[in-house]
């Protein structure tokens, strides 16, 4: 039982308010605290009346430590969810290590002038969050996020080692737009126009932008073409997993999305060095951003599911063995639960269970980690419960 803060109020973060509210034995109030308050009264609006937990609204500045602090204490919550931008994760830190609150994020920090993300940042605060007895918990998303418990959970229940991972993350949306991001397309953009990598033998072979290419014939999907991309989990799990040879990222992105992301790209409308315009600096990718559809706009008009999951090779009892865990999420469905796509839904929903799951003390660890270091099973059930339920399929096809 208890009251956490959001900072966003943005596509993911209305998932996970959503669910926090449906989850309203548990959590007994929750404060939206952003940089647009209207949006934080909107989510509001919608669902007051229809949930036991009690809801206030902020506005606040997430650059702003100073703010940020002020606000902690006048709402005193026992943990604060991240759902800002990648941008916010360390003053957001800095504000949770000055008032002693534990503190969730979906996603890595990333310096706003360099494309780059990486945990370096976030585990810097190991020492500082151990001494202040609070808990920082990384990443706690789909991807990263549920692949990452996903892997804890096929090591603890179904292997001895884990020697390759590959990561599959497949959304077969049609929101009939010729292009359009599913979530924040300034952050969707520098993921996917950013150089590729891999986990090999313990180092990074990097490779250019989308330059491998595979087929996959995806459970309750069907073939679809898709891209090696670097991805935060990566980093942690060739860390946290041991005997790990390789690891593997790939999305899929379909003819159209990538035939305007090139021409945006030669156009330099993706770039983000700055440029003058009449007089003002702007930075390209922000300005397409600001023209792109919103994505919190796609819910009502996205058909079609995602597949997100994780297969495995490695040895159990001296055998080989190969798994795939996934989860499929189908957007409507979700649209019609949360009024939301799927690729929010599968953000928002586990922000809330590794909220809940640090908040009642099971994931309570003073210092910072990410998700594959706590036991999955809590968090494997608790997907299933709150609406990503996930399959199991042993000698899955593999990916060559
Ligand atoms: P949105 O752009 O929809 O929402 C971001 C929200 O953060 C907005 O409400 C925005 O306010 C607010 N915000 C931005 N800057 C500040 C600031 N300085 N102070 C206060 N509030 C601020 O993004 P999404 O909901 O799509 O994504 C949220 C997070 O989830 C991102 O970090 C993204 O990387 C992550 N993510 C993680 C995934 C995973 O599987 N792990 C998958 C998808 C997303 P305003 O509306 O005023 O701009």
């Amino acid at each position: 039982m208890g009251k956490v803060l959001v900072i966003g109020a943005g596509g993911v973060a209305s998932v996970a308010i959503h669910k926090i509210c449906q989850n309203d034995e548990f959590f007994t109030e929750v404060c939206i605290a952003t940089r647009t308050k209207a949006k934080a009264d909107a989510i509001k609006e919608k669902l007051e009346g229809k949930t036991k937990t009690v809801i206030t609204t902020e506005e606040v500045d997430a650059d702003n430590v100073e703010e940020l602090v002020s606000l902690i204490e006048k709402v005193k919550p026992e943990a604060v969810l991240n759902l800002a931008l990648p941008y916010q994760d360390l003053t957001i830190m800095d504000a949770c290590l000055e008032t002693k609150t534990h503190y969730i994020d979906t996603a890595n920090y990333e310096p706003e002038d360099t494309a780059k993300f990486e945990y370096k940042w976030q585990w810097d605060y190991m020492d500082r969050y151990k001494k202040a007895g609070i808990t920082g918990l990384l990443g706690s998303g789909f991807d990263p996020g549920v692949t990452s418990v996903f892997t804890a959970y096929a090591l603890k229940h179904y292997f001895d080692e884990i020697h390759y991972i590959d990561i599959l993350d497949c959304n077969a949306g049609d929101h009939g737009y010729p292009f359009a991001t599913n979530f924040n397309p300034e952050i969707n953009i520098r993921e996917v126009s950013a150089k590729g990598s891999y986990w090999e033998n313990g180092e990074w072979v990097e490779t250019e932008p989308l330059e491998i290419k595979r087929k996959y014939n995806f459970p309750e999907i069907g073939e679809k073409d898709m891209y090696l991309l670097h991805h935060e989990e990566l980093e942690s799990l060739g860390i946290h997993v041991p005997g790990i040879k390789r690891i593997r990222f790939f999305m899929t992105f379909g003819e159209s999305y990538l035939t305007h992301l090139k021409c945006l790209e030669n156009v330099g409308m993706t770039s983000i060095e700055p440029i003058m315009f009449e007089g003002k600096e702007i930075i390209p990718l922000q300005f397409l951003t600001a023209v792109l559809p919103d994505p919190s706009s796609l819910g009502p008009r996205t058909v079609g599911k995602t597949n997100i999951g994780c297969i495995f090779q490695g040895v159990k009892d001296g055998e080989e063995k190969t798994l795939y865990i996934y989860n499929v999420c189908d957007h409507q469905e979700a649209y019609a639960e949360v009024g939301s796509q799927a690729v929010s839904y599968t953000t928002g929903v586990p922000a809330m269970i590794g909220t809940m799951l640090v908040m009642n003390g099971q994931w309570e660890s003073p210092g910072v980690y990410t998700v594959e270091e706590f036991d999955p099973d809590p968090f494997m059930d608790a997907l299933n419960k709150w609406g990503l339920p996930w399959q199991i399929e042993e000698n899955p096809e593999l990916v060559d």
